[in-house]
């Protein structure tokens, strides 16, 4: 059976979701498109040939009978009021992170999917679906490298733009990182802290940048996590986990080595898009399978609220400059 899906929201990510959907992924067409910007929503069935409705609004979007599944991938603080909408109507939702832009709209979510009694949203965290990133847990969980003890992680940008402040550090980039590090431990944070560098040049004036955090888990491991949004270079994602007998390295993107020029090297990443490609396409694949068998298994409600709850509390550090402790509430059954 095809899944009928909405998109809501057809800027970058909405749109590259579209195109998947559409020419690389099976199991689901896209069938109704809405945005604020209608004429954005209009090219992307015109370059996309969908045949496809637009609607006003993502509410008439989702209330529309024939849509089986919705996207949201608007604007970070338009998420929770159509996954909420979504679960309302039944409707199963894939949303782009954040799923909430506070912890409390992510506990709203929680509570409004446990009370429909089923799980009906996945959040768009592609991380633990590269395959980089399930080499690297599955050299964990065998105990190759012994008890993990620390991570050093960089998450490198090569410039942003004006309207990038630096609380946007944690809520927007830091966030997979988040994400991704409770998965690969089986672990849980207890504390943050952030501390500046000396400033880059090509920084503006709102941002600080680079920044280091540091995360502390229940079963103790420390993390460091370099978050450099202007670094120039490229896009670069480091992550290296030291255990008691070795460390793991998270591999690096394929690339063609070239001897050119008097030098030998290769081209790095520029574009984020690029970097995880592949973890895009899978992570919607499992939702559509997810979808057609009734069975959500991706990143839960659950991993955008401990995700938010985290993330608060590093723009709690970033802002006091001290050890701010992260409480997590315990576990539902529910999203066990
Ligand atoms: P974007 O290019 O600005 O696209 C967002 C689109 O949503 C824009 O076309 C915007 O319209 C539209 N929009 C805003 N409010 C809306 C509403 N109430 N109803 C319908 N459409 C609305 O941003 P993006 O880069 O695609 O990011 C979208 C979301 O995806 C963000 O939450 C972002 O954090 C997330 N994201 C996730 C990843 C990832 O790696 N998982 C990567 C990129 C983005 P106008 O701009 O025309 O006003």
């Amino acid at each position: 059976m095809s899944i009928k899906i909405g998109v809501i929201g057809t800027g970058a990510i909405g749109a590259d979701h579209a195109r998947r959907i559409t020419k690389t992924l099976t199991g689901a067409e896209v069938i109704a498109l809405t945005d604020v910007n209608l004429a954005q929503a209009e090219k992307v069935k015109k370059d996309l040939n969908l045949d496809a409705t637009i609607y006003a609004d993502g509410h008439e979007l989702i209330a529309k009978s024939g849509v089986d599944a919705v996207l949201v991938t608007s604007w970070g603080a338009t998420h929770e009021e159509y996954v909420l909408a979504a679960i309302k109507a039944g409707k199963y939702v894939f949303c782009e992170k954040p799923l909430a832009t506070t912890a409390q709209g992510c506990q709203n979510i929680v509570d409004a999917e446990m009370s429909a009694g089923k799980r009906l949203v996945q959040v768009g965290f592609m991380r633990p679906y590269d395959s980089g990133y399930k080499m690297l847990k599955a050299v964990i969980d065998k105990g190759d490298i012994g008890t993990p003890l620390m991570i050093h992680a960089a998450h490198r940008n090569q410039s942003v733009g004006k309207n990038y402040v630096t609380a946007m550090a944690i809520h927007d980039t830091l966030i997979h990182e988040l994400d991704v590090f409770r998965w690969l431990l089986d672990d849980e944070y207890v504390s943050a802290q952030v501390i500046f560098p000396r400033k880059t040049p090509h920084a503006h004036e709102q941002l600080a940048d680079p920044q280091i955090v540091l995360l502390e888990t229940k079963k103790g491991v420390r993390i460091d996590v370099e978050v450099f949004v202007n670094c120039q270079y490229g896009y670069d994602i480091q992550c290296a986990v030291v255990g008691e007998e070795g460390i793991a390295n998270l591999p690096e993107p394929q690339a063609i080595t070239m001897r050119k020029k008097a030098q030998l090297g290769n081209e790095l990443l520029v574009d984020w898009k690029e970097r995880f490609i592949d973890s895009y396409d899978v992570e919607l694949q499992d939702f559509i399978k997810g979808v057609q068998a009734e069975q959500l298994t991706g990143p839960s409600s659950w991993n955008g609220l401990a995700a938010a709850v985290s993330a608060d509390a590093c723009v709690k550090a970033q802002q006091s400059g001290q050890i701010e402790a992260i409480e997590l509430p315990e576990r539902p059954t529910f999203y066990r």
